[in-house]
């Protein structure tokens, strides 16, 4: 793994995320307080038997994991603690920048009106930058598990009840079984409401749905997308048009797409002129942090600290963040390894 002083340098670099879910980000911290909001017969409520819960053992174990925390997420209050808690975690990493991926249909499900959902998330972003210098941005995810159903329910939410930082529009669950092409209609709204298009694809199937996210669904950035490197074509054309990848290494090796860290493709990716951004996915779910994934990046992309500024800066210009929020992180980048290049006794 990586020395200290490449950790020391990670921590303190100002990072943007790109791929993170919103009820994927719940720590136990987070968990703790909303079981004793809701004690929960599955859910411990002591932080001991809560570390335990999120020990990640398996793909299912994580998917009991996941569901019991949209299980504790019941009313507004619910989602205004969570989002802002998430911000706030985000935030001690000197993660300055955020798209948080949002999957409203199944708050709404649970009987949260949409209008108190997105009041809530509103709400919370605006603290969160207040209180911890934090933007944040959302996108609104089709849980692919769901159906036509949900992805009616989703572009409806995105069309009528748009929250304010609403700026992209995606796709998430399984991809086995769920075919990209039959969402075309939905993304196609997305897209004619100023929407961008992040689905997520080429994660556990082959580059065919990366190809339908990039034909059908007009992807702008590809959620995973790591089947790619399967496909030379592909990798061509994903480099020719510059459509980036959102890389979660520890969750492609967590969820078993990649067998060994060491034979993750970020590195044949980029070498092949790929854009890459590295991201978290579910970071806690999966025992990680934006910051552990950097390190596991520097290790696999071979990077020393001017390449780390590079990976952040490469976030910060893919990102669909406001101008003068990039400009600024464009900055503190470039003044952090300014400063790190002239501290003496290095
Ligand atoms: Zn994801």
């Amino acid at each position: 793994m990586t020395g200290p002083d490449l950790t020391s340098f990670i921590a303190g670099l100002s990072k943007a995320e790109l791929h993170v879910h919103h009820v994927g980000s719940a720590s136990p911290r987070i968990v703790a307080d909303l079981v004793a909001r809701h004690p929960s017969p599955t859910v411990p409520a002591d932080p001991e038997g809560l570390r335990e819960f999120f020990t990640f053992t398996d793909f299912a174990h994580f998917i009991d994991v996941y569901l019991a925390v949209v299980d504790l997420v019941r009313t507004q209050e619910d989602v205004r603690l969570l989002t802002y808690e998430v911000a706030k975690d985000l935030a001690t990493q000197q993660v300055r920048y955020a798209e948080l991926t949002m999957t409203p249909y199944t708050s709404v499900l649970r009987g949260i009106p949409i209008e108190a959902y997105t009041e809530a998330i509103e709400d919370a972003r605006r603290a969160a930058e207040r209180d911890h210098g934090i933007v944040l941005r959302w996108i609104y995810d089709i849980p692919g598990e769901a159906g036509l159903e949900s992805a009616d329910a989703t572009i409806r939410y995105a069309e009528r009840h748009a929250p304010d930082a609403l700026v992209g529009f995606g796709l998430g669950g399984p991809e086995i079984g769920v075919p990209r092409p039959q969402f075309a209609p939905h993304f196609s709204r997305a897209r004619a409401a100023g929407l961008h298009s992040v689905p997520h694809s080429g994660e556990s199937t082959g580059p065919d749905t990366v190809w339908d996210a990039i034909r059908d669904l007009g992807a702008e950035r590809i959620g995973h997308g790591i089947a790619a490197a399967t496909d030379p074509a592909l990798v061509a054309y994903l480099a020719e048009h510059r459509i980036p990848l959102e890389i979660s290494p520890t969750s492609n090796l967590a969820t078993r797409v990649v067998e060994r860290i060491e034979e993750h493709p970020v590195r044949a990716l980029r070498d092949a002129g790929v854009i890459v951004t590295i991201n978290s996915d579910d970071p806690p779910m999966f025992n990680t942090t934006l910051s552990a994934e950097y390190a596991t990046a520097a290790r696999l992309l071979d990077l020393d600290e001017a390449g780390l500024a590079e990976l952040a800066t490469t976030a910060v210009d893919v990102s669909f963040a406001p101008e003068d929020v990039k400009i600024r992180l464009r900055g503190e980048i470039a003044d952090y390894l300014a400063r790190f290049r002239t501290t003496p006794g290095r």
